[in-house]
């Protein structure tokens, strides 16, 4: 039985996974877990996508290697995917959302070639994080925050850190 939640952070790459990730580990003590980071240090690669310019993850090695920690509990899982946790282990999924407009700038000033930049562009807009999280998880586990100015991300952290606490609270006197 956790005693803390597992929260995914998802959304399309540049909604501000990271930044929220970051802010909420360091006001919850609860832990960053940067997809990104593992699948380097723990070796989940699985080749690399020329075309897209970015690393193919091998999700079977992934699960393996953070499972112990989701176990665990009190997890915030930084990551452009949700689909491949698994349902039992995860306790809240917040989907970052972003207008396309300011998107687009925060893409182009990463430097992503026409082809990154049009496919997480057309990710946003079709809102293909949104439904496969809502294909993946109970619907009143799976939140929607927009995150497009500064004033919106102390809201969402806000909404979550209470959201945590509540969950702690429901389940300590389980
Ligand atoms: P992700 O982890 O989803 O790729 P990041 O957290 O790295 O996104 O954010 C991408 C960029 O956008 C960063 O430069 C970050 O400072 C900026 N950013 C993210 N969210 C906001 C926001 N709500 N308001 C202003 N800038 C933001």
């Amino acid at each position: 039985m956790r005693s803390s939640p597992n929260i995914i952070i998802t959304g399309t790459p540049g909604v501000g996974k990271t930044t929220h990730c970051e802010q909420l580990a360091s006001s919850t003590g609860l832990t960053h877990l940067n997809v990104n980071k593992v699948v380097k240090e723990r070796d989940c690669e699985d080749g690399f996508d020329d075309e897209l310019n970015s690393v193919i993850v091998d999700e079977d090695k992934l699960l393996d290697a953070i499972e112990p920690d989701l176990e665990a509990g009190g997890q915030i899982i930084d990551w452009h995917a949700c689909d491949m946790f698994p349902q039992s282990l995860i306790d809240l999924v917040v989907v970052i959302r972003c207008n396309s407009t300011i998107l687009y700038d925060r893409l182009k000033g990463r430097g992503y070639s026409d082809k990154k930049l049009d496919e997480n562009m057309d990710a946003e807009i079709m809102e293909v994080l949104l439904q496969e999280a809502r294909d993946s998880y109970d619907e009143e586990i799976v939140v929607e925050l927009q995150s497009d100015d500064l004033d919106q991300i102390d809201e969402n952290l806000e909404r979550i850190q209470t959201w945590i606490e509540n969950w702690k609270k429901d389940h300590s006197e389980a």
